[in-house]
């Protein structure tokens, strides 16, 4: 039965019966979208029909013979598209008969193989192999290859286990002869299923994955092998790996987008969901596959879907509910002459009449069931059936009755189930597990290249972060040398600054040994060495401003000229040195008795004079006397055993003198120091002295 279909048609359908309007097509029941979009696309392939007719007529495509043939064979293809069987049916018939009138055998063969397939959804076996027969018939190379294919399907729903064998393995053949990859694929799945029904899971599964391989690689019919493979796990109570197989068909089926792949699937999902005591969902599943295959028409599989939509109703505690289902199942069934539907309704039936004591129907029931599976050798409902005996015969009190039939059962668990066929599975599955490794293992390498990727990224990010701390380092470097560079300027500087400050200190040393330089060079100048009063030329000067000052401010001036007495003979007694001595120690001597602005000067020879700047005469005359008589002192201090040492003062004040002349000053007192010499010495004589005297009288 190859596939004729193809996605752009079913897209076509979908968009159609969108745009149909789904108010226009539910009938009653439907409510599930699926089903909804089946019973649509029935009824859009129905208008579109007529409108292709009416395009044929109208258009003269139906003229002649060729015309006519081309226009029914595009009507049956899409009648076949939008999956309308029974439109398709008579579109397909009205090719045959074409066909066989023109002899054009390659559609004679695509016809009858059209119908068959139909004949077979619809469970109308007879009719199928009637179609079969002919296909078989026809010398084509395909012909043979695809009636045995049918006559497989056909033996097996009806129960002929050994024969759907016999035919599966010539249509396996044949296919492989053909080179046909999805007509071995269909064969091979067909094999497995007659496999299951036998309880050979190893084989059965064996058979499965191959077709599931096939399929894969074309992309054709997964959803249908992924439910087979379910199917097997769950007869072998693998309900975990059934369940992933059944989530493989569901997505596959409902990517497909097609109502008529999906409705399988859902009923022997709910078969699952019932095993795993989820009646809710097994009843929502086996409903909605139920409404596909109502609306689409296909017999044989609403059967089932009645039998899983029963036993979860009755999971759910809706016994009468659940037992109609299982009859109107049994009445399909038998109708349909499908003994695997007859036998599983049966036994559903058995169970609910022993929940009900109700032993005398179960046994009736158990009975028919068994001798119905016993005949096909359908051994996983056959054990059901003798478990179901046995535990009628023990509540029947019936032990050897149920020994018999527990020893029937474990029989053919161990050899459904047994040791040869665990060690069986066990290598088919460790082979299934390689090749989910080697998935797995692609995978593994696309999330190693991604992770190499982001690797490659990261060491990147890695790589430009280093670049960025290496140019922050190259920065800090440079903000550092310039920082050192900096710091050694200002070193620099600051040993510049102290260099400079030391040369300052030099300088400002020098400055000050020059300065002072310059005060002794000043002080030499105006001093008199010997005793360090000042000279004559200094002290001169400083009189005649001391003149001016006092003339300018109104006060009086003294000057006191002084003479050491007997100098002379000093000198010639003690030697010029000891007189030296007497001339410092009478000048430091005079000093004591000065006030600050006082000045004392060498006028000359052993002969002083001092300026009292503020001093009027009678202040004068007590400074002189006892300058007079403390330097007497002082001298005999010096020689205490000589002759006494004194000295002569001659006084002289501003007011006293005609004019405030410096000659006139000095002369005064000079005149006064005569007097003072005449009148005996060691004495101080004021001008204008009582008694005028010149210098020569003196002397
Ligand atoms: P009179 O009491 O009359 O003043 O007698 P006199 O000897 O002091 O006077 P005279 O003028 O005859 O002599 C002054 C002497 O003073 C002469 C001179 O040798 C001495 N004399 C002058 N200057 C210095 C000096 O600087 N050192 C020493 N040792 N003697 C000096
Ligand atoms: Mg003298
Ligand atoms: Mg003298």
């Amino acid at each position: 039965m190859p596939r004729t279909r193809c996605l752009t048609g079913r897209c076509l359908a979908l968009l159609l019966v969108s745009a149909a309007g789904a108010q226009a097509l539910p009938t009653a029941g439907e409510s599930f979208p699926s089903a909804q979009v089946a019973a649509g696309s029935r009824r859009v392939a129905e208008d579109l029909d007529a409108i292709v007719a009416f395009s044929a007529d109208i258009s003269g495509l139906n003229a002649d013979r060729a015309g006519r043939l081309a226009a029914a064979h595009l009507r049956a293809h899409l009648a076949l598209l939008f999956e309308a069987r029974e439109l398709t049916d008579r579109l397909w018939g009205d090719v045959q008969a074409l066909a066989e009138r023109d002899g054009d055998r390659p559609l004679l063969a695509e016809a009858l193989q059209n119908r068959a397939e139909i004949a077979l959804q619809a469970g109308d076996y007879r009719r199928c192999e009637d179609f079969v027969g002919r296909l078989a018939a026809l010398p084509l190379p395909h012909s043979e290859a695809t009636a045995e294919l049918f006559r497989a399907v056909l033996e097996r729903r009806q129960g002929r286990i050994d024969a759907a064998l016999h035919h599966g393995e010539r249509a396996l053949g044949l296919h492989r002869a053909l080179g046909d990859r999805l007509g071995e694929a269909q064969v091979l799945a067909n094999l497995g299923t007659a496999m299951r029904d036998r309880g050979d899971y190893a084989k059965a599964l064996d058979l499965q994955l191959e077709a599931l391989t096939i399929r894969e690689r074309y992309d054709e019919q997964t959803e249908t092998s992924y439910r087979n493979v379910a199917l097997i796990y769950r007869a072998i109570e693998d309900g975990d790996a059934a369940a992933i197989y059944f989530a493989h068909a569901l997505e596959a089926a409902r990517r497909r987008a097609a109502p008529s792949l999906l409705a399988p699937i859902l009923g022997s999902y709910a078969g699952q969901l019932n095993d795993r005591e989820r009646y809710e969902e097994a009843l929502l599943a086996a409903r909605e596959a139920l409404a596909i295959d109502q609306a689409i028409g296909t017999r044989p599989s609403q059967g089932l879907e009645r039998l899983e939509a029963g036993r979860a109703l009755n999971g759910l505690g809706r016994r009468e509910e659940a037992e109609a289902e299982f009859e109107q199942t049994l009445e399909l069934g038998r109708e349909l002459g499908q003994r695997e539907i007859v036998a599983t309704a049966l036994l559903n039936l058995a169970g609910l009449a022993m929940d009900r004591r109700d032993r005398l129907r179960a046994r009736a029931l158990l009975d028919e069931a068994i001798a119905g599976l016993e005949f096909s050798q359908l051994k996983p409902q056959l054990a059901q059936a003798y478990q179901l005996r046995e535990q009628l015969a023990l509540s029947e009190h019936d032990t050897p009755a149920a020994l018999r039939y527990l020893s029937r059962r474990s029989a053919l668990r161990e050899e459904m189930l047994g040791a040869r066929t665990s060690r069986q599975l066990a290598a088919l599955q460790v082979r299934h597990a390689r090749r989910d490794s080697e998935q797995r293992n692609a995978l593994l390498t696309k999330e190693n290249e991604l992770q190499a990727t982001r690797l490659h990224n990261q060491k990147l990010e890695r790589q430009f972060g280093l670049l960025g701390i290496g140019a922050l380092l190259v920065v800090l470097g440079l903000v550092s040398w310039r920082y050192v560079g900096v710091k050694q300027r200002n070193q620099l500087l600051a040993r510049g600054a102290i260099e400079l400050e030391r040369q300052r200190q030099v300088l400002s040393d020098a400055n000050g040994k020059l300065e002072r330089q310059a005060a002794e060079l000043y002080q030499a100048a105006i001093s008199d060495p010997l005793t360090g009063a000042y000279n004559r030329g200094h002290l001169i000067r400083q009189l005649d401003e001391s003149i001016g000052d006092a003339e300018r401010h109104g006060h009086d001036l003294s000057v006191l000229l002084i003479d050491f007495d007997h100098f002379k003979q000093l000198n010639d007694l003690r030697g010029h040195l000891f007189g030296d001595r007497a001339l410092v120690v009478g000048v430091q001597a005079m000093r004591q008795w000065l006030e600050p602005g006082d000045l004392l000067g060498r006028f000359g020879g052993e002969e002083f004079l001092i300026v009292l700047p503020r001093s009027g005469g009678e202040a004068a005359w007590q400074v002189a006397e006892r300058i007079c008589e403390k330097v007497g002192d002082a001298l005999r201090t010096l020689d205490p055993d000589g002759p006494a040492r004194t000295i002569s003062i001659g006084l002289a004040s501003s007011s006293t003198v005609a004019t405030r002349r410096l000659e006139v000053l000095l002369d005064a007192a000079d005149q006064a120091l005569y007097a003072a010499k005449a009148s005996g010495r060691n004495r101080v004589i004021r001008y204008p002295s009582p008694t005028p005297l010149t210098r020569g009288s003196v002397a």
